[in-house]
Parts: C-alpha cells; structure tokens; sequence
C-alpha cells in the first residue's frame, strides 16, 4: 500500500455553535480518500480538504446503487483523550458489507490508519458539550463509468466527519413507533445484514408515511411473513419481557449493530437473562395484555438507547411504560455513554484510544 498523502486546506471553515449541531449537517475541513482499480487494487490513500467530486454521469453508483457505508464516533473524554468506541466492529462490517455487494474488501489497518490520521487533523472539530460528538461516515461507491449491471471495476472509498449533538437535546425520551405491514425493508436472501444505501432507499416511503401519522420511527417485520419483528427505524430492537430482555437473531435480513452487540455483553455481565430469537408480534400483543412487556428499545450510534413509549399494529395501540423511559434503558444508556466518554471503567475494553 502506498504511505498516505495529506494535503491540507488553505480555508479553514467557521465552525458551527456546539448547542446547534443536530445531525449530520456539518463537515469538517478534510476527508479521507482511497481509489480502486483492477491493476492497482485499492491504493493512493490521501487526506485532502473536503469538497465536491467529480464523478462520470455514468458512474455505476448513480444506476445500480452498489456502495456501502459504515458510521461511527469518535470522542473527547473528560481528561482529553480522543477515543473510537470499537472501531475493529466497524472494519469487519463494513468487509462484510462489501462482501454481500460484490465491492472489493478493504485492508482493515489501512483504513483506520486513515480514519485516524484524518480525526486527529479536524480534532479541533470535536464539538465540546456532554453530548456532542464526531460522527464517523466511510463509505464505497462503484465510480465505473458503464451502464452494463455487474460489479464495477473501480471504487472510491471516503471518509467523512461530521460534528453531532445529542440525539435528545431534551434529554432521553421515549418515541411512538408504527408496525409497519405494507412494505418490507428485506426479505431472505437480500441485503438487509449489509450496511448499503439500497436498503435506506427502500426504507424511506415507509418512514415518510409514519412520520405524517405522527409516528417517529417505522417497526419493521420480517419479510416472509410479516409476523416477527426485524429492527426499528435504522437501530436494532429490544423488549423486556417479564425480566428477560429478547432480541431477534441475526438471521440475515437484520444488520448486527455494535450497539446491539454491547448491550448483549452488558446484559450478560450484569446477569439479565437475554436472549436472540425470533419475536413474534403476537408473542408482545400477549405479553403486554399480561402486564408482562416491561421495556422496549433501539439500539444505535447515532442515539445509543432509543426508548419506545407507544407501538400502534393493525387497530391496536400498545403502550409501552408509562410513557416513561425504563430503568434497564437508561442504566444501558449511562453505561455506554460512560464507557465512550471515559466517564467510566473500560474493563470490557471497547475504548480505542487515538491521541
Ligand atoms: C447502522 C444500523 C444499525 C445500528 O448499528 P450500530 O452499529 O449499533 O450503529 C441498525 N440497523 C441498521 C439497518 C443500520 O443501518
């Protein structure tokens, strides 16, 4: 692999107020670069100022949406350390992705070589604030220029960097989510445990609909028979249910989120029963008639804990706590925003430590 080339910016932009972020609207100064050919494979690795590309019209990207994509952040602890939570997760996912989509896969060092020589350049870029972070986008997109439908023959890989404010600027709160049983986001055999825009593509009338309900996320069930619940929104899915926490297994149509993966670990190091099965709809209409459905929640970077308040299926409306955040939640919360921020003991060792 060649040694990585940095061009800095002559420009430096005006950065946005900590209190304002919301997220994924602003870019720092610089970007990762990497090229893919045939002859060359992936090769001349640089860091330059961030700013448009030029890319073919026919780039096969733009007609047949092979890309994948990865996300994650990086922060400040409190005594001035620049950290990544589990970045190794990431890597190996996003191979896996590229598996699934035909893409080349990407030597793992050399990336997060790349991605932490870039965060330590735009560091300045971390917002400040208990909440904030730095979130973390690579992606891989076909930039063949050719209309034929097969794997393209060049690929860019780039990162991005985008400062994040909380999730919730009010505080963890809980969210009212619609079962969705029109459309599907993946089925058996698609590419639902890939990390790829296609599945966003197909995701978006679904959540667009929800929202004009007044629904903030879209429940999605499985493809086959719409009768088991997949993931929520873009965040995989968890549910209380009589002191035991389930999830549904990685089957192949859901992605495994790093979140997904600590909340597991966690869980077990505090000796709650959890387990990854199937989760039928009906098993959670029955449990909550019971009294039984204590807590439910999604698990993601962006937000981390996503309680659910309320699930509307069909005619029914289950409510889900009291339109309270549950106990387990917030404790799961706390300690994953602790361990990221170096609040708290790492004795499972997810910090990466870059600076
Ligand atoms: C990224 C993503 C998740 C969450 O994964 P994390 O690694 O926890 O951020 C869950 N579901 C989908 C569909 C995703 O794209």
């Amino acid at each position: 692999m060649d040694s990585l080339h940095i061009e800095l910016s002559q420009n430096l932009k005006q950065k946005p107020e900590p209190s304002a972020l919301g997220f994924g609207q602003y870019f720092s100064d610089h970007m990762f670069m990497m090229e893919y050919s045939l002859e060359k494979g992936w090769h001349d690795p640089k860091i330059m100022p961030y700013g448009p590309i030029a890319l073919d019209p026919s780039a096969m990207v733009f007609h047949y949406g092979q890309e994948v994509f990865e996300g994650m952040k990086a922060y400040r602890t409190a005594i001035g350390e620049l950290v990544l939570f589990r970045p190794d997760m990431n890597l190996k996912r996003l191979n896996e992705s590229c598996e699934r989509l035909s893409i080349p896969q990407v030597e793992p060092s050399t990336l997060l070589q790349g991605i932490t020589e870039l965060i330590k350049i735009d560091a300045s870029w971390i917002p400040s604030g208990e909440e904030n972070a730095l979130y973390i986008r690579p992606f891989i997109i076909a930039t063949e220029p050719c209309l034929g439908v097969r794997a393209s023959h060049t690929y860019k890989l780039m990162v991005i960097l985008s400062p994040v404010g909380s999730y919730y600027p009010e505080g963890i709160h809980p969210v009212s989510i619609y079962v969705e049983q029109r459309y599907v986001r993946a089925f058996r055999g698609g590419t639902g445990a890939a990390k790829t825009a296609s599945n966003y593509a197909a995701s978006i009338k679904a959540q667009e609909d929800a929202k004009q309900s007044g629904y903030s996320q879209v429940l999605w069930l499985d493809g086959v028979e719409s009768k088991y619940v997949e993931e929520v929104g873009s965040m995989n899915v968890f549910f209380k249910v009589n002191g035991e926490v389930i999830t549904p297994a990685l089957s192949g149509s859901i992605l495994a989120g790093v979140t997904r993966d600590s909340v597991i670990a966690l869980l077990k190091s505090w000796g709650i029963p959890v387990s990854e099965r199937k989760v039928a709809m009906e098993e959670l209409v029955e449990a909550h008639k019971q009294g039984l459905l204590e807590e439910a929640f999604g698990t993601g970077t962006a937000a981390v804990i996503s309680p659910i308040g309320s699930m509307k299926w069909g005619e029914l409306e289950l409510s889900i706590g009291g339109g309270k955040t549950g106990k387990l939640s917030k404790k799961l919360y706390d300690t994953i925003t602790g361990i990221q921020r170096g609040q708290l003991d790492d004795s499972l060792g997810w910090r990466y430590r870059i600076e």
